[in-house]
């Protein structure tokens, strides 16, 4: 059997190095932020490239924050993309704002700046490209429409830690970045968490005090916060790993070199990457013209896969009220389709790749099951 991701090896390898940060947490009876999180953030806003880091409870919060810190309320417009997680538009509704959405473009898979103009108004408060799967959206465009505008760019980087656009880190690009480290992303806790990272200091202070009910001193609440704030535990597990998340992202990538090469021509299309925009493969999912016997073909051969995701956000039963239907974003809908998700962690091995795409071996041609 090949799983789909395997966090039982990545603990595995890590497992002393772990329980000596956890036991140091239950020793000093600490569990709310604390040391062990601002150490993190210290290190996770290096890492990213940002002066400052907001350790939170999930990524969900990271989004939620960032676009209450940014000014966005009852009244205005965020723009987005409809293939995502949903969590993206549900911060959008958290705020009362209303989410607006473009489409994907074919080749990237990721917000299409070129229909973001006409998709800005007068209410446009914030745009979230989402770095889908893990490839930074192409930010130069996005932020040249949304700077003489004042329109604050955030990123949805949970699934992006450590990719690179032109030479820089995603949640480095736009002017607030969201992070999740939901046990399964790139870098992933052991629990929940999130962050935002920034260059604002306004923004960073904005944030730190919303996660911790907009306090600004014990019991002096200058804003209307949440209880957002990450866990001890989680930012003395986040510490270990961030020092492996290089080594990670290599390894993610040989992976995905060697499913591209094997690929090629098996599938209708290959993920998108190049030397500026590089990929850090949270999730690896070419499109199939025959997804559902590819996905058959892999069942029978042990090997597990996912789809992310099988229905665009403005398809799902909940967002009905957003008023978009079938049709209206057809780039996203087509991927909807066709994506399929293939094993992929660090530790994946070259011969498991090997049986991966073996099972896939003639299924460009397969009509049926
Ligand atoms: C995981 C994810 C989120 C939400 O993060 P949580 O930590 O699960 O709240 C938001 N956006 C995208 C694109 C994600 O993949």
């Amino acid at each position: 059997m090949i799983p789909f991701v395997d966090l039982q090896a990545q603990h595995r390898a890590l497992k002393k190095e772990l329980e000596a940060a956890v036991v140091g947490v239950l020793d000093s009876a600490s569990f709310a932020l604390g040391k062990p999180v601002r150490q993190f953030e210290e290190r996770f806003a290096a890492y990213c490239g940002c002066r400052h880091a907001v350790a939170l409870n999930s990524g969900t919060s990271a989004l939620h924050l960032a676009l209450l810190a940014a000014g966005v309320g009852p009244g205005d417009e965020v723009i987005t993309v409809p293939m995502t997680f949903v969590a993206t538009v549900s911060a959008i509704l958290y705020t009362g704002a209303r989410p607006v959405l473009v489409d994907i473009d074919p080749v990237t898979w990721t917000m299409d700046p070129t229909r973001v103009e006409n998709a800005i108004g007068e209410r446009t408060k914030a745009i979230i490209p989402v770095h889908l799967h893990g490839l930074a959206a192409d930010m130069e465009p996005i932020l040249r429409l949304a700077e003489p505008r004042a329109i604050t760019v955030i990123e949805d980087a949970a699934q992006a830690h450590g990719a690179v656009y032109k030479g820089r880190r995603a949640g480095s690009l736009g002017h607030i970045g969201c992070f999740s480290f939901y046990p399964s992303k790139n870098l992933g806790a052991c629990g929940e968490g999130g962050a935002i990272v920034t260059d604002d200091s306004a923004l960073a202070e904005t944030v730190c005090r919303l996660r911790d009910w907009g306090q600004d001193g014990k019991y002096n609440h200058v804003l209307k916060g949440f209880n957002y704030r990450m866990d001890a535990i989680q930012g003395a597990v986040l510490e270990v790993k961030l020092k492996q998340l290089t080594r990670w992202t290599e390894l993610r990538q040989a992976c995905a070199r060697q499913y591209d090469s094997k690929l090629a021509g098996l599938v209708r299309q290959l993920p998108w990457t190049s030397q500026e925009r590089q990929h850090v493969y949270h999730v690896y999912a070419p499109l199939f013209d025959h997804r559902c016997a590819a996905q058959a073909r892999l069942a029978r051969a042990g090997v597990s896969t996912s789809i992310h995701y099988p229905r665009p956000v403005h398809l799902q039963p909940a967002f009905a009220d957003l008023g978009y239907e079938a049709g209206d974003f057809s780039i996203s809908e087509e991927f909807a389709r066709l994506t399929l998700s293939l094993p992929m962690y660090p530790e994946l091995t070259e011969a498991q790749i090997g049986r991966v795409c073996a099972a896939l071996s003639g299924v460009a041609h397969a009509q049926t099951i």
